[in-house]
């Protein structure tokens, strides 16, 4: 067969309704929303990419589970069937549920970080930097010099820059270092991967200076899939073996389930063995989430993030999925239009500033290619650059990110083919005119992750 593309390892059984607004009525709804696209209404969206968290589609193994949680306020069983999945898939002895990703980092990093602190990571998402700065510490970005190159390919271009981490930690003194955080998959890097070597050489050092190591677990099984792709020794290993080996190296993991869970709303906190830590996490947990055998989350929750943490690592489903993301990366090729390379795993970064070099980060090229993209095709995607960064919180001045991405993020088992189709045909067009494409000026923002709320106008 010549197909050039892996087609779904699903067919459809329930169907959601979409439809394009003509192009006047995008034009009026993208001003009416301030030129924020999280001020759209979802039913104004032809295409939704904004973010694959959250948005993934379940399966009936899922649904089914949904119909089976068990909705006891203490110790229901959908709650010890959360509990063995996860054990299973990261060895570790101690699991907290919670109700999704920001909540495990709020409740974690209270206990470890304060004022005079700091976090390393290879990049902390949005929500990791905005708790670690709630603590009263600060967050320092620590990748390797590839990620900064869009056009270099890289096999892993996520990792952490080793030599610079033991430096920082010189720098800043070990005992000023609550945490390292490792990301996998590299979220704000373009979703790129982290190798198992390079966790292993991050938690020497850690363990070198005695400072806690932490994985932000969200994407574990893309990255485990791209380790068992890319790297020497794991080609015959299961998914499940790589991510039992990379968790190990870790003493604790925060996960957003949003993502390869699978599921709609979940998150999880793992504690590798030490149990006065994971003590005060259930503590926490209580005070600001729910009793800890549902940690914020219904029964039914717990169930259908039980299944979807298997069927997360499921080698089909994470070849598929990855296999859609490397279709639309290779039609950008064919059309010359740059992008976060080689694709990472959970979406296309199109590299915005490559697009529009007329537009300078301060005029945020990467939201400005956003606004286009809903304007030519109904299609909601985000900015992952200055706009997304906002402001230093000691200067209050205009941060300059490392890259301005656009960010179409996929969800898991949602678009078809044709709908990816759709999504490089707008990029190609919006190529086209890209010289007539404006910058943006933001007219009000709240002080911490402004993106989610700030309004703007374009600059004429
Ligand atoms: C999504 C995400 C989070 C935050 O999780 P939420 O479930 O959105 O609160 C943290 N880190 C990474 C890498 C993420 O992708």
């Amino acid at each position: 067969m010549a197909i050039t593309y892996l087609p779904e390892p699903f067919r459809i059984k329930m169907v959601e309704t979409i439809k394009m607004l003509t192009p006047e009525e995008r034009e009026q709804r993208i001003a009416e929303a301030k030129y924020n696209l999280f001020n759209l209404k979802g039913k104004d969206v032809y295409i939704d990419l904004l973010t694959d968290s959250g948005t993934n589609a379940m399966s009936q193994e899922q649904w089914a589970g949904v119909m089976k949680g068990d909705e006891a306020y203490a110790g229901g069983a959908s709650y010890y069937k959360l509990l063995e999945a996860a054990q299973d898939i990261t060895g570790y002895a101690y699991i907290q549920p919670v109700h999704q990703g920001r909540a495990a980092e709020k409740v974690l990093f209270g206990i470890l970080m304060g004022k005079g602190q700091f976090s390393i990571s290879n990049m902390h998402f949005d929500t990791t930097r905005a708790h670690v700065e709630l603590t009263g510490a600060r967050a320092i970005d620590c990748v390797v010099s590839d990620a900064m190159d869009p056009a270099k390919r890289a096999p892993f271009k996520g990792n952490m820059d080793v030599d610079k981490l033991e430096s920082l930690i010189k720098k800043y003194g070990a005992e000023k270092v609550a945490l390292v955080v490792m990301t996998v998959t590299n979220n704000s890097a373009g979703g790129q991967p982290v190798s198992m070597q390079n966790i292993r050489e991050t938690a020497s050092v850690c363990k070198k200076y005695n400072i806690k190591f932490c994985i932000d677990a969200a994407r574990f099984a893309e990255n485990a899939f791209f380790i068992k792709k890319r790297e020497d020794g794991y080609r015959d290993a299961s998914i499940k073996d790589i991510t039992n080996e990379m968790f190990s190296y870790a003493d604790m993991f925060t996960m957003s389930a949003k993502k390869d869970a699978i599921v709609n709303m979940g998150g999880l906190i793992g504690i590798k063995d030490d149990a006065e830590l994971f003590s005060a996490c259930k503590g926490r947990t209580i005070s600001f989430e729910g009793f800890i055998t549902y940690g914020g989350l219904s029964g039914r929750d717990l169930e259908s993030l039980a299944i979807g943490l298997y069927e997360g690592i499921d080698e089909n489903q994470l070849r598929y999925r990855i296999g859609q993301i490397e279709y639309l990366a290779s039609r950008l090729d064919d059309a010359g239009i740059t992008y976060q390379a080689p694709a990472g795993g959970h979406g296309i970064f199109v590299d915005a500033k490559a697009l529009l070099p007329h537009i300078p980060y301060y005029e945020f090229p990467g939201q400005a290619l956003a606004v286009e993209l809903y304007k030519e095709a109904g299609i909601r995607t985000c900015d992952i650059g200055s706009y997304m960064l906002g402001n230093d919180p000691d200067t209050g001045k205009q941060l300059h990110a490392e890259f301005e991405f656009t960010r179409l993020a996929i969800p898991r088992r949602v678009y078809t083919q044709a709908h990816i189709d759709v999504m490089a045909e707008a990029l190609i067009e919006i190529k086209k005119r890209a010289n007539r494409v404006k910058g943006y000026k933001i007219t009000w923002e709240p002080p911490v992750l402004r993106h989610f709320q700030a309004s703007l106008k374009p600059l004429t």
